[in-house]
Parts: structure tokens; C-alpha cells; sequence
């Protein structure tokens, strides 16, 4: 028997369970913990609340997490509740897909301001992530600046965005949409520090833009290089550009109230405001030979009460575990950490790719395991991590216990909406009980 601990139950998480399953058949033993009572990270609190498309791909996960040999340990905190080299005794392999949930830091002066927030807190915050619910973000207006130009950026214009029938059957949290119906914001600047063929954003969420009620993409024509380079992109990036040609050959509508202006080749270099963000302070930018921005000097003020930075984001290290400081992931090879440690997903690649990208993950550590650990080397495994758990009185959800805990929330629905999601620790341990 292999028994094999898997850290974070976000689709790295649970792709790998799928793999391992896959794999070892019936002899295997996989515990997937997380520090949340509830499942799926980045699915439930990561993927916008209103691509409910993208988020059904956690019924896949539900039915690798009923089979008998894959186990959801929730609440459960690693590092506090249970040490990693404790896990490490219990398991034959333990596996880090601990995703990526910090903020890369956006290093410029006024960052700090209130009005200021990044994008994992932003997208917490309307995804209902109990770490964000507290958030409140500025939407006072008119004015809000979007920085970074991937598809976090997109999704967080398009949200600030919406009308509030838009948002049907959608499942964005109660306390994000009272405070987007009364938004004042009608200007959302998508700052890009280099140019159209440069952006991180892909075809169908770009496209999306072209399609809002009372939104519209403004992007100028001038900022292009000549129509022939398109060629050169590579096809996902010409489209995409294709939908920017799009909307810079379109006339400005006045009957649309909220307009989401692409700023290209605008770098920010400071935030300002006497106590809170007013203003980003934005220098122009050219491309030097190899593709990067360089400042050109020429500095301009964009009005903003609301800054989110959606430059991209890191995974928290851990003390005495191998770290690549600079791509903000765990120092690997091929997702070898050290002897019986693993890392996948985000925390193995650092944050790019789809959700789709982790399953040839899964199965890629799943076969490294295999060749690894062999039959198993007589671990403890489950039921020491339940006496340690049980010793330290850690109050353990389990699967069945957050299927009741769905069922609360389903029942919560506002109409046409698949769920109204707890927001709090305490509100999901309590809805076990319904
Ligand atoms: P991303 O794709 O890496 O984009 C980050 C953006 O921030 C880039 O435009 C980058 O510009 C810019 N940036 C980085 N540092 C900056 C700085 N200091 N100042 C100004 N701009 C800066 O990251 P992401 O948007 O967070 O997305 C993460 C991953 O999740 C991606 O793989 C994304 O496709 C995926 N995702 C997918 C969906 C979806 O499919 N619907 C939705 C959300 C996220 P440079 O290119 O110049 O560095």
C-alpha cells in the first residue's frame, strides 16, 4: 500500500488524487488536506464567479473524491495543526499543490495606500474567500485603474463592469454584488506596461468585453504595429489581437455609461493621494530590442480611487522547504522537491497555464512517485494523521461533511444562481450540522 498526502485541494490538488488513482488502483491511499473546510481552491475562489462553465469541472473532483481510496481532510492547517515533516513520517510521498495565493508585490511608491488592493485579495473578496469577505473594496468612482494585461485583469475590468442581471446565474457572493450595484465607477483603465501583441489575454475572456450591457472596450488604433505582424503571432495571440483590431475600429457609443480603456505602452511608476489612492501616476513606454518596456520619460496622471494590481502572484514559502525566490515557486526538478516531497501545479511551475494544464501535472508526478516509492514502505499513513489530528483536537471536515455544507449553500441560492457561498470558517463548520 502507498500512502500519499496531497496539500491544497485546488485542481492541482485534485488531478494529481486522479493520477495516483489511476495509477495504483486500489493500492493506494490518498489524503487530500486543506486549510479550508471547503474544497477545490482556485475553482471555488480563484475562477470567476461568472464562468460557472470553467468552475463544473469540480464535479470531476467530487467523483475522484467518492471513490474509497481518496480522502478530503479539511480544516486542517499544514504548519500549524500538522507539521510537513510530520507528514513527511506518516507518507510515503507528500505533495505540495499549495497553488500560488500571494501577490507578486507591486513595488512602487504609494502601493501601500488604502484604495490599493491585489488582485488575490480583490478576486477573494468577490469569489467569497474567508480571508477577503472583510474587503470592501473603493468603488466611490469614477475612476478605477486595473494594472497588469492577463487574464486576472480581464476578469476583474469585467466585473467591475457588470450590470447586476449580468451576474445572473452567476455565483458571486452576496456582500460583492450589493456593493457593485451601488458603484460609481464608470472608467476601468486596463494598464498594459508593453503593447497589444504583448498581453497574457486569451481570445474567449477578451471577446467577452465586446458583449457588455453598458460597458465598452475603448483601445487606440494607433497603438498597433502594422497589420502584417499579426502573422508573426502565434494563433491563440492573434486572435486575441484580432478582438483588440476589433475594438479600435469601433465608434465610441455615448449610450454606454462605463468605458474600459486599454492604456498600452503605461507603466505605473507611483500611486498618490493625501490618505488613500487619487491618482496612478503613469510613465509611456517603449519596446527595446528584446521585447521589454523601457520608460520614455513621458509622465501623465490617471485619476483613480481604486488601483488592483493583477501582475501575477507567488507561492508562500515554506520554512526549510527549497524555494525559487525569483519564480515565486518551490525550487524543483520536474516537480522533485526533496526525497518523498513533490511539488505540482502553481507551486511546481509557478502561475501560468489553464486549469487543463494541471492533469498532464498530476500524471507526471503520479509516474515520479511510482518509480520513487515503489510498493510503499509500511507508512502509517491515515490513521496516524487521525490520532495526531484527534490528539491535537483539530476539528477535521470531511467530504460528506462538506457535501452538507454545499447543500446549505445551494439551498441559499438567490434565484437562478447555483449557490450562495458561506463566507466565513465558523458559517461552514456550522452548516455541517444541517
Ligand atoms: P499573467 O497572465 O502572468 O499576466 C500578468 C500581467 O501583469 C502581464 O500582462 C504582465 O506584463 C503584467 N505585469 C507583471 N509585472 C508587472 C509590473 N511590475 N507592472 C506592470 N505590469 C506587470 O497573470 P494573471 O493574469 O495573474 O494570470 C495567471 C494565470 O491564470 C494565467 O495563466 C492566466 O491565463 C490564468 N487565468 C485564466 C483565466 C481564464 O482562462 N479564464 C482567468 C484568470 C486567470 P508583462 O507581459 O509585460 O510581464
Amino acid at each position: 500500500m502507498r500512502h500519499i498526502a496531497v496539500i491544497g485541494s485546488g485542481p492541482a490538488g485534485y488531478y494529481t488524487a486522479e493520477a495516483c488513482q489511476k495509477t495504483f488502483g486500489d493500492a493506494v491511499r490518498v489524503d487530500i488536506v486543506d486549510r479550508l473546510p471547503v474544497p477545490y481552491g482556485l475553482i471555488r475562489t480563484g475562477v470567476a464567479p461568472d464562468h460557472q462553465s470553467i468552475k463544473g469541472v469540480s464535479r470531476r473532483y467530487e467523483a475522484v473524491a467518492l471513490t474509497e481510496n481518496v480522502r478530503f481532510v479539511g480544516n486542517v492547517s499544514v504548519g500549524k495543526d500538522v507539521s510537513i515533516e510530520e507528514l513527511r513520517e506518516l507518507y510515503d510521498a507528500v505533495v505540495l499543490a499549495t497553488g500560488a495565493p500571494l501577490d507578486r508585490p507591486l513595488e512602487i511608491p504609494g502601493a501601500d495606500l488604502p484604495g490599493v488592493v491585489g488582485s488575490a485579495a480583490f478576486v477573494g473578496w468577490y469569489n467569497g474567500h474567508p480571508d477577503f469577505a472583510g474587503l470592501g473594496p473603493a468603488l466611490h468612482g469614477p475612476g478605477a485603474v486595473v494594472i497588469g494585461n492577463g487574464n486576472v485583469a480581464l476578469d476583474v475590468a469585467r466585473i467591475l463592469s457588470k450590470t447586476e442581471a449580468e451576474f445572473d446565474g452567476s455565483d458571486i457572493v452576496a456582500h460583492a454584488l450589493t456593493l457593485l450595484r451601488a458603484s460609481k465607477i464608470d472608467t476601468v483603465t486596463l494598464l498594459g506596461r508593453r503593447g497589444p501583441h504583448q498581453i497574457a489575454m486569451t481570445p474567449k475572456e477578451l471577446g467577452e468585453l465586446g458583449h457588455l450591457t453598458r460597458a465598452q472596450p475603448l483601445v487606440d488604433a494607433s497603438d498597433f504595429p502594422p497589420p502584417e505582424d499579426d502573422g508573426l503571432l502565434e494563433p491563440g495571440q492573434r486572435k486575441s489581437v484580432t478582438h483588440l483590431r476589433d475594438f479600435a475600429g469601433r465608434e465610441e457609443d455615448p449610450a454606454k455609461s462605463v468605458r474600459i480603456i486599454f492604456d498600452f505602452f503605461a507603466m505605473p511608476v507611483r500611486i498618490e493621494g493625501s490618505g488613500r489612492a487619487e491618482r496612478v501616476i503613469v510613465e509611456r513606454t517603449a519596446l527595446d530590442a528584446a521585447g521589454n518596456a523601457t520608460g520614455t520619460g513621458e509622465t501623465y496622471a490617471i485619476p483613480a480611487s481604486l488601483v488592483v494590481s493583477c501582475i501575477g502572484y507567488r507561492t508562500p514559502p515554506i520554512e526549510g522547504i527549497p524555494y525559487d525566490d525569483r519564480a515565486g515557486r518551490f525550487a524543483n526538478d520536474e516537480g522533485r522537491v526533496l526525497p518523498g516531497l513533490y511539488a505540482v501545479g502553481w507551486a511546481r511551475r509557478g502561475p501560468t497555464g489553464t486549469i487543463g494544464t494541471n492533469r498532464p501535472d498530476g500524471f507526471a508526478i503520479a509516474e515520479k512517485i511510482a518509480a520513487d516509492i515503489g510498493e510503499g514502505s509500511g507508512k502509517a499513513g491515515r490513521p496516524a494523521l487521525d490520532s495526531l489530528l484527534e490528539s491535537r483536537g483539530v476539528d477535521v471536515v470531511t467530504f460528506r461533511d462538506w457535501q452538507k455544507i454545499e447543500a446549505a449553500e445551494t439551498a441559499a441560492a438567490r434565484e437562478g444562481a447555483p449557490r450562495e457561498k458561506f463566507t466565513s470558517i465558523e458559517e461552514m463548520l456550522g452548516a455541517r450540522g444541517t
